[in-house]
């Protein structure tokens, strides 16, 4: 797990174990809040062990979930003492989806043999502040990802912490394309030191605009370029011939995952845009 400090407060970990998922860990003089826990105990423990470390005397206060998904919340067990803070949907996607794949998956990894769902109990529904020590901490909705996504905004350090709402690849399956463009267009309107995505590299200052504006375009090409497939009557496979290169986003982010996730967006994305046709459809022929 790679460490890096993007405050003289603030740090961001990055797995080598999975997808460059990232954690987050905020220093306050009342006790610390970590975002994100990590998928494998390994990295969990790191995490927990190093900010048990450099919290002080009052050690870890919160754990922030930006999201429900399995490389996010699965180290939650091992912060006993802290508690869980995460969207009001998020509790209940754990508790109903988390639970039951986490069984399947201990069946081929025994790295998560270990590993139980600990679930969120402070739960958001719009937003909440959290006051500790000298910080800020604003905590609000940023769906789009999913719909359980929050993103943390550490306000006097401008650092913000967004899931996976911000990726190297914008990712929309089991999401949806305008909340997501929505959110992305909410973070653009913000003076950002730091953006911390969900996975992949720390964005600074200086490049924050242009990534973002970046990912807002690849979601409108993405979006017509499905609406055209749709129209030409062409089959779903034909969009796996679209490289994510031509959408604007290059073919090596995510250590070379960037394709897949794009194939699966425009899949998605496809899926979604026929059932919606089917349905306004049916309605037509009732009325
Ligand atoms: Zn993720």
């Amino acid at each position: 797990m790679i460490r890096e400090r993007v405050s003289e407060d603030i740090y961001v970990f990055t797995s080598e174990l999975y997808a460059q998922v990232t954690a987050g860990l905020i220093l306050t003089q009342e006790g610390s809040v970590v975002v994100d826990t990590m998928p494998f105990p390994r990295e969990s423990k790191a995490l927990r062990d190093f900010a048990l470390r450099v919290s002080g005397p009052k050690g870890i206060r919160y754990v922030i979930n930006t999201h429900s998904h399995a490389d996010h919340v699965y180290g939650n067990y091992l912060f006993e003492g802290s508690e869980i803070i995460a969207h009001k949907r998020a509790r209940y996607l754990m508790e109903k989806y988390g639970k039951p794949a986490l069984e399947e998956a201990k069946v081929t990894s025994s790295d998560l043999k270990e590993v139980r769902i600990r679930l969120p109990e402070m739960l958001v529904e719009d937003e909440l502040t959290i006051r500790l020590g000298e910080k800020t901490i604003h905590i609000q909705r940023l769906p789009g990802n999913s719909e359980d996504g929050i993103g943390i905004h550490v306000i006097e350090k401008k650092v913000f912490f967004a899931g996976d709402v911000v990726m190297p690849v914008p990712y929309i399956v089991g999401g949806d394309l305008k909340q997501l463009m929505h959110s992305l267009q909410k973070l653009s309107q913000l003076q950002l030191d730091a953006l911390v995505p969900g996975h992949g590299p720390v964005l600074l200052k200086g490049e924050i605009p242009e990534k973002l504006s970046k990912s807002m375009t690849y979601l409108r090409t993405i979006d017509r370029l499905v609406e055209q497939t749709i129209a030409r009557g062409k089959p779903k496979e034909s969009l796996s011939q679209i490289s994510v290169d031509a959408c604007g986003i290059p073919r090596i982010a995510l250590g070379g995952l960037a394709q897949d996730l794009h194939v699966a967006n425009l899949f998605w994305l496809y899926d979604q845009k026929m059932q919606k046709r089917q349905k306004q459809a049916e309605a037509e022929k009732v009325a």
